[in-house]
């Protein structure tokens, strides 16, 4: 199994690349975005606080998520490995990853982090926002709490896998194909 962590903040193009790492290496995309965005969707009780958080720009409780990444995990247990895709993105998500991998001797390889400066970030929001269908991408003191959130509680996470020979580096800047060779020369180089 392969598993690799694509980190960045929100707007660097992580849910692009991770549709094109997924084709090309046969890997199972994990998106916590998308798990939490078809429960809201859902309406159900749980869908409503989720709603509130999401639309707020803020996290969703570190509980919520890891229930639904076991489930995702469990539920395809015989793919070739994952892409995580918004996850984790808080530290004791990270610990949890691991325990949670642990006993099925998997692990995560590597944490890919597409590096875009901030000031690049709002306007690539507003512009998907237009398409997206998504309230927490047209408002921008709301996407500006979601770059907070990142560089305060997110970014640590980058340490935790530092700390353990993992992290890896890709400028997110330049052409969709561009930033994709990028990642193909890191990931060819790991496996
Ligand atoms: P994304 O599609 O990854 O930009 O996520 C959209 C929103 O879903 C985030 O702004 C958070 O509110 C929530 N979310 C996604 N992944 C997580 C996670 N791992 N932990 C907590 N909240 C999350």
């Amino acid at each position: 199994m392969f598993n690799l962590i694509l980190f960045g903040p929100p707007g660097s193009g992580k849910g692009t690349q991770a549709t094109k790492i997924i084709e090309k290496y046969k890997l199972k995309h994990l998106s916590t975005g998308d798990l939490l965005r078809a429960e809201k969707k859902s309406g159900s009780e749980l869908g409503k606080k989720i709603a509130e958080l999401i639309n707020n720009g803020n996290l969703v409780p570190d509980e919520m998520v890891q229930e639904m990444v076991k489930t995702f995990v469990f539920n395809n247990k015989e793919c070739n490995g994952f892409i995580f895709d918004g996850f984790p993105r808080t530290v004791a998500q990270a610990e949890w990853l691991k325990e949670m991998l642990n006993p099925v001797n998997a692990e995560v390889n590597i944490l890919l982090h597409l590096h875009v400066d901030d000031n690049i970030l709002v306007e690539r929001i507003l512009e998907r926002g237009k398409s997206s269908g998504r309230d927490d991408d047209k408002d921008v003191s709301i996407i500006n709490n979601r770059i907070e959130v990142y560089h305060n509680i997110t970014q640590p996470v980058m340490d935790f896998y530092k700390s353990q020979g993992k992290y890896r580096k890709v400028d997110g800047i330049g052409s969709i194909d561009e930033v994709f060779d990028r990642i193909c020369n890191v990931i060819d180089s790991e496996t």
